[in-house]
């Protein structure tokens, strides 16, 4: 039998409700035999996460302020969910044990990980699961980077030991024993690294959404959820804002050909959204699969005469780039011109766009260089449209009847995507613009 790791964000182990359906989930499939624990989320919309508040405990430490107040609510966030859930378990112990870490700088990044370890312990306990600590399966270099190999060669030892288990997200060990955390949002990471030591067939990522949707709903109402989406098409729709997964969580499964289905804790029946290495299946009627959008980048745009047949020009530009630590976003470019799209608060620090302007001078002495702010990027991403003709010509026909002009064009070569540029004031209305075009 397969087996599927399964990782419940914050929002979906939030209070003892949340608790009792993620129980209920794990027993519904006996191939669910390894579960990734966040940290409990908000539950309501002006609730603060307990990864939050440990934070903030580290910096009353810090600051020299008293931190018996605020640790008293978490661990009222924590015994509430073990007194709701009717639990026989003591974590007075532990909660003591790390107030007492906390006071004595034990670290930043050991204070925000006891909220995946406290919430783990809790849900081993209440699914009748093992405990596996992430300290000791989960590792870290020296230099901080993540120890691929070390993880999976000594995760999968470990997992084969448990017939099912539980395991804290966000975190694992260094060298010297001390905790490390992975960036926010952290604990996706976790679960894709235990999907691929397991072997799993699928990695399962249950939150509070029913996957992703074609658009941001902020933007367009009720837009279609994504059934089914390649990895390349998320990393171009998430590099454009569309969040759901932390973007490092893709790699370790990716790697391995393990597919993710994004779930809803709230909604178990919903199918989500299923991450896949390919696609065969071509639907004529879903060219797009999806459509990001994004304000805040400049145009920075070189003229010179014969640029074209001037070897090295584009180097000496991007190197010009480089030195002020500035990386581009697309490079769209002319015959005798070129355009280098940035992020506008990249130019923002140490006077870089004056810099910026001044070195490309010196360096390739063109006719003119400007610097437009007030792009908006929009990502039309899909794979269908390899197979389909006339996409382009429809997004930009849509766009245009929408009297939108449109500042820039940018086709990856890939045809997975056609990045268009619009004004900062016109992205909302040719998000819809788009959206309705493919989605009748
Ligand atoms: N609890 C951590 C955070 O809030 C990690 C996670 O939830 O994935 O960022």
């Amino acid at each position: 039998m397969g087996i599927k790791v399964v990782k419940f964000g914050g929002s979906s182990l939030a209070d003892a409700e949340h608790f009792r359906r993620v129980a209920e989930i794990v027993r519904n499939d006996p191939k669910r035999r390894y579960v990734v624990a966040s940290a409990p989320g908000k539950r309501t919309s002006d609730d603060v996460k307990v990864t939050d508040m440990l934070y903030h405990c580290y910096e009353l430490v810090h600051d020299g302020k008293d931190i018996t107040e605020y640790y008293n609510r978490i661990i009222e966030r924590y015994n509430s969910i073990i007194r709701e859930l009717q639990l026989d378990f003591d974590i007075s112990g532990e909660l003591e044990y790390i107030r007492n870490a906390i006071l004595h700088h034990s670290g930043q990044d050991f204070a925000a990980s006891r909220g995946e370890y406290l919430n783990s312990l809790i849900l081993a306990k209440y699914l009748k699961f093992d405990f596996i600590d992430a300290e000791s399966v989960v590792f870290f270099r020296d230099n901080g980077s993540y120890d691929e190999e070390k993880t999976n060669s000594v995760m999968r030892t470990e997992l084969q030991k448990h017939r099912n288990a539980v395991i804290p997200g966000f975190y694992g060990v260094m060298p010297n024993g001390t905790i490390k955390t992975f960036s926010r949002g952290g604990s996706d990471i976790t679960g894709s690294i235990v999907a691929r030591a397991a072997d799993a067939e699928l990695y399962e990522n249950w939150t509070d959404v029913s996957g992703f949707l074609m658009t941001d709903p902020r933007i367009v109402k009720d837009p279609l959820p994504i059934k089914v989406v390649t990895y390349r098409e998320l990393r171009e729709l998430s590099y454009m804002g569309a969040s759901v997964l932390h973007e490092d969580a893709i790699f370790p499964v990716r790697n391995a050909g393990i597919p993710i289905n994004i779930r809803n804790t709230n909604e178990p029946d919903a199918p989500g959204t299923m991450i896949v290495s390919s696609s065969g299946e071509y639907d004529a009627n879903r060219i797009i699969t999806g459509i990001a959008g994004k304000k805040g980048f400049s145009v920075i745009t070189i003229e010179k005469d014969m640029m074209n047949s001037e070897i090295g020009f584009g180097r000496k530009i991007l190197d010009v780039l480089e030195d002020n630590d500035v990386s581009f976003e697309h490079l769209p470019s002319g015959v005798d011109t070129m355009s280098v799209i940035v992020s506008s608060a990249a130019l923002e620090c140490n006077n870089r766009r004056e810099r910026i302007v001044s070195s490309i001078n010196k360096r390739v002495r063109p006719d003119s260089v400007v610097i437009e702010d007030g792009l908006a990027l929009l990502a039309v991403v899909g794979r269908g449209m390899v197979k389909a003709k006339g996409t382009a010509a429809r997004v930009f026909d849509a766009i245009s009847a929408a009297d939108i002009n449109i500042r820039m064009i940018d086709q990856g070569s890939s045809e997975l995507n056609i990045i268009v540029g619009v004004e900062d004031s016109d992205l909302d209305k040719a998000l819809n613009a788009i959206y309705h075009e493919f989605v009748k």
